[in-house]
């Protein structure tokens, strides 16, 4: 069997192992490896009690819970029953046995006889017991020594195991606070609820995972869903006739189900919903849940006031350049001015390349720094008497008075040029570790003839825009 060496050289690579920071699957991976080669235990597996849902679960994969019936038979199986974690049992060959509790919190085994091969020991923080390691060992004769040994990796693992617990809900909780303040901080640049919905919507989702969120707004007397683009749950659809402005939040009978209302100042303006076909809502999510929405409804509701008091404004908010309200007015001027003056009129329409990466990578305020600076640089190299517009999130229209097709698309080229060499720096916002982000946009340009409407001619731009995606993009396309 083991000799002292073997012994020192396993604890020390089993402390190395579990102080790594590494995932929970490659830890019970390396621990599988130890037992095998140290103690000739076959399988190893960590089975953690998960005070929130109230389940078992294995540790280092992914957390997953035990479904209902292996739990059962899991409990049944080894443990007798739940009580287990609150005595201080030691089981062996699916026989009971006490453990002792001395001063150092040391575990002895009464008396060992069996030949069969699962071994449990307690996992143990502050006197509790808040899981197991489980073993799977060879038929063998089982020494003191290697019981010892067992019991010294068993506290081993208790530390690593808690502190990555204790860890995992820290984390939680910052995610947490960190979704509520993205929340809050969307209102600072946005208004448009058909783009501040779908962001709210992305945040609650990433945050509660194991359910599916829908969003609903009350409009003319009825939810309509703007997050995302179905929901077929009739559970969903039955809870939201329940709700009201009074409503704190619903649940279904199953548990699976839940409404919470968005509300401001008294008024119902919709509902977030979360469903799943498998899991509860646990109470913490529920917790989560009602100052999510809370929050969103707040964001919700300073959104529409924004929105109205901008409807008078003819700049956008975020970049400065002229709204889509704007846009509207100055076109169809610049369209009559070419009739009746005879002169040419251009427009380019540019949009940013894989912009949403851009998102997805660096957080939506990096993104906004980064329309920012594209809009700088549209506003420097374009003539004084060229209108540039915000046409949608990351889409520019640039109408041309008085220009040829080989002036605009020089310009078009220069512009797309100058967006490609540019690093834009995020750091001045205020936003630390990204580093310089270097995007590039493909513009679409067309030339208005006296037989277009203005909605024909901002569609060629489109069109060229759409050929210049279609052919690899950092490009200008003539219609
Ligand atoms: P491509 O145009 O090259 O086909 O790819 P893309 O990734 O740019 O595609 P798409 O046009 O679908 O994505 C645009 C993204 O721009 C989606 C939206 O979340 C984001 N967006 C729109 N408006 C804003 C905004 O004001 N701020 C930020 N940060 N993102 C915005
Ligand atoms: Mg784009
Ligand atoms: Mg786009």
């Amino acid at each position: 069997m083991l000799n002292n060496t073997d012994n020192i050289e396993f604890l020390c690579k089993l402390s190395n192992v579990i102080s790594k920071k590494i995932s929970p699957s490659k830890v019970i991976l390396s621990i599988n490896k130890l037992f095998q080669t140290y103690l000739n235990i076959q399988k190893t597996e960590i089975i953690i009690w998960d005070n929130n849902s109230m389940l078992l679960k294995t540790f280092g994969q992914d957390m997953k819970l035990y479904d209902e019936k292996t739990k059962e038979e899991e409990i049944n199986y080894i443990y007798g029953n739940l009580s287990v974690f609150n005595g201080n049992k030691f089981y062996f060959n699916e026989h009971e046995f006490d453990c002792e509790i001395i001063e150092e919190e040391q575990y002895f085994i009464s008396e060992l006889k069996s030949e069969n091969n699962t071994i449990i020991y307690p996992l143990v923080a502050n006197n509790e017991v808040f899981g197991l390691l489980k073993t799977d060992a060879q038929k063998m004769t089982y020494t003191r020594d290697f019981f010892s040994l067992l019991n010294i990796a068993s506290k081993l693992i208790s530390g690593a195991i808690i502190n990555y617990i204790l860890n995992e809900q820290m984390e939680v909780s910052l995610n947490f606070y960190k979704a509520m303040k993205d929340i809050a901080k969307i209102i600072e640049s946005q208004y448009e609820l058909s783009y501040i919905i779908p962001m709210i919507g992305e945040m609650i989702d990433r945050f509660i995972s194991s359910h599916l969120i829908y969003i609903f707004i009350y409009q003319d007397n009825e939810y309509k869903l703007v997050w995302p683009n179905a929901c077929k749950e009739e559970t969903v659809h039955k809870l939201l006739k329940k709700i009201n402005a009074k409503t704190e939040y619903l649940l279904s009978d199953d548990k699976k189900t839940g409404l919470f209302p968005l509300v401001s100042e008294g008024t119902i303006l919709g509902a977030i919903a979360a469903n799943s076909n498998i899991e509860k809502l646990l109470q913490k999510d529920i917790d989560y849940l009602v100052q999510l929405s809370r929050q969103s409804g707040l964001t919700i509701q300073r959104a529409n006031v924004y929105a109205e008091v901008l409807q008078y404004a003819t700049l956008d908010a975020l970049t400065g350049l002229n709204n889509r309200r704007q846009f509207e007015l100055r076109l169809k001027q610049e369209v009559a001015n070419a009739n009746r003056n005879n002169t040419p009129l251009c427009a380019m329409m540019a949009d940013v390349d894989y912009f949403k990466k851009v998102n997805d990578t660096y957080g939506h305020a990096a993104g906004d720094i980064v329309l920012k600076s594209i809009s700088e640089i549209i506003k420097n190299e374009l003539r004084e008497y060229d209108i540039a517009c915000r046409y949608g999130g990351e889409e520019f229209f640039i109408i041309l008075p008085q220009t040829k097709l080989q002036e605009a698309t020089a310009v078009a080229q220069r512009l797309r040029k100058v967006v490609e060499d540019s690093k834009i720096s995020i750091k001045e916002a205020g936003i630390n570790g990204i580093p310089d982000i270097k995007v590039t946009v493909s513009i679409g340009v067309c030339m208005y003839s006296s037989d277009l409407t203005a909605n024909a001619f901002v569609q060629q731009a489109d069109k060229a825009l759409y050929e210049a995606k279609k052919t690899g993009r950092n490009r200008v396309i003539v219609f």
